[in-house]
């Protein structure tokens, strides 16, 4: 089948080179000339498990193409996948400026009847907007051409992306006819070998269903983070509750891990546009605003236990931080609790030393010029002559640590542990003093 997506960021990319890998002719389309002439070489500019290879044997196999020719894409695909950024507004909607500048697009060079696919996360009611704003172009044209729009979110996580969109938990296709139904049938056929995974419903359902997912989530993380301030302050330890409640079936254990905080390009923008769709339905949603509120309080947790440990002024002080990426496996950094740590450090006149296994470029990117960051190639390099370690991602690599040569390192052995990744007991034992996320 030829299959067009447009946006070729986390879920343009993986979605059209996994649909290259099954066979389809794909032409993924980008605005970003440089992301397009690096795509073009096969060099994947976002770090993702297993997308390099699969980019590069896409290419090789003559089944997927990068170009910022719009009109060439248009006229490809049978399928036209919509995987641009929704970035949150000033006020927390969500951006739908790309999305709507894809669909008149769509409009402008449309020459056949096609399957328009709609997988950024959007608001309720985008589906409808999306078609019509390409029926207003067609018409502007005085072209008859059908069309469907469906709404197909995507549920893959940055670090598995691949292995989550080749594996599915579930495939959402919103739609308001039969036959465009069975079209995406066919298309997700190779994901959906095993089992049935297609879950069919109608647009705003579908779309509903991606925000409840991650508003679902965030609002578990948020909640075992409050859990975590209260274990704290009562003298329990989080931990040893999170293994108590996951053991029922009804809780389970999946996503229940206290921390300091959710980052990342969707968790943070979803809820607050979740919040923004409910008011302007005029209903209230006090439970959305309290997720963010716990929320952004954690991230500033860190630095609130660097000061009780060092005092207010750090000024000549070096911190090191290990773990850039607002989670393991990804070199993305938008919302990373890191992030606001760092900013906080400077602001109090500390020098940051910092490590991530693959988020440097990006750090370099965002604060290339701030004299008080110094990358560090390895996370030992960044203990050298500082007073404190804060972890802020679970990446594998930390959770064994040679803790001798840490302690010659630091000039305080001293870990603030924003995941809670060692045992208490052994960190002390190594002579650290170790304050984690609501444990004594
Ligand atoms: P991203 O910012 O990484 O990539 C978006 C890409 O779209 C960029 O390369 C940009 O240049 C391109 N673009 C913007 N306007 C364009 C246009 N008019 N024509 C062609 N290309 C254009 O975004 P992302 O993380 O891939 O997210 C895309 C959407 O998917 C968002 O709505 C997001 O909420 C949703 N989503 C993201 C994830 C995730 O883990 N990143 C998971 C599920 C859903």
């Amino acid at each position: 089948m030829k299959v067009t997506v447009v946006g070729t960021g986390y879920v343009g990319l993986v979605t059209g080179a996994c649909l290259a890998q099954v066979g389809n002719q794909v032409l993924c389309v980008d605005v970003d000339a440089d992301k397009v002439a690096r795509l073009q070489t096969g060099d994947v500019p976002i770090h993702e498990p297993d997308l390099p290879a699969m980019v590069q044997e896409g290419i090789a196999g003559g089944r997927l193409r990068f170009t910022t020719e719009v009109a060439e894409g248009i006229t490809h695909g049978d399928f036209l996948f919509i995987a641009v950024g929704t970035p949150p507004d000033e006020d927390g909607s969500a951006d739908l400026r790309h999305v709507l500048a894809v669909a008149g697009d769509i409009g402008r060079h449309l020459q056949r009847p096609v399957t328009v696919i709609n997988k950024s996360t959007v608001p309720v009611g985008t589906a409808q907007k999306v078609r019509a704003r390409i029926a207003a172009v067609l018409q502007d044209r005085a072209a008859d051409i059908v069309f469907d729009v469906v709404s197909n979110p995507e549920f893959l996580k940055e670090g598995a992306a691949v292995a989550d969109f080749m594996k599915p938990d579930r495939i959402i296709i919103g739609v308001d006819n039969v036959a465009a139904a069975e079209r995406m049938r066919v298309l997700y056929a190779p994901f959906n070998r095993n089992h049935d995974r297609l879950i069919i419903m109608d647009p705003p359902s579908a779309e509903l269903t991606k925000y409840a997912a991650n508003v679902m989530l965030a609002t578990k993380i948020s909640l075992m983070n409050e859990l975590a301030g209260l274990a704290e302050r009562m003298g329990a330890d989080i931990e040893q509750v999170r293994r108590g409640i996951g053991a029922d079936p009804r809780i389970g254990y999946a996503f229940i891990y206290p921390g300091c905080g959710y980052g990342g390009s969707c968790f943070p923008k979803d809820v607050r546009a979740l919040e923004y769709s409910a008011r302007q339905y005029d209903f209230d949603a006090p439970l959305l605003a309290a997720v963010e509120k716990v929320n952004d309080r954690q991230k500033g947790l860190l630095e609130q236990k660097v000061v009780r440990a060092l005092g207010e002024d750090l000024t000549g002080k070096t911190i090191a931080v290990w773990g850039l990426a607002f989670k393991p496996n990804t070199d993305d950094m938008r919302e990373a609790p890191s992030r606001v740590l760092m900013e906080a450090l400077w602001r109090r006149g500390a020098q940051v030393q910092a490590y991530d296994p693959v988020a440097m470029e990006e750090a370099r990117r965002i604060y290339g010029g701030e004299p008080a960051l110094r990358l560090c190639s390895d996370p030992y390099m960044a203990c050298e002559g500082a007073e404190a370690l804060v972890i802020c991602t679970e990446w594998q690599q930390f959770r064994s640590p040679d803790f001798v040569r840490m302690r010659s390192l630091l000039r305080q052995p001293l870990i603030v542990d924003g995941r809670n990744i060692y045992d208490p007991a052994v960190v002390r034992a190594e002579g650290f003093a170790y304050h984690a996320i609501g444990r004594p």
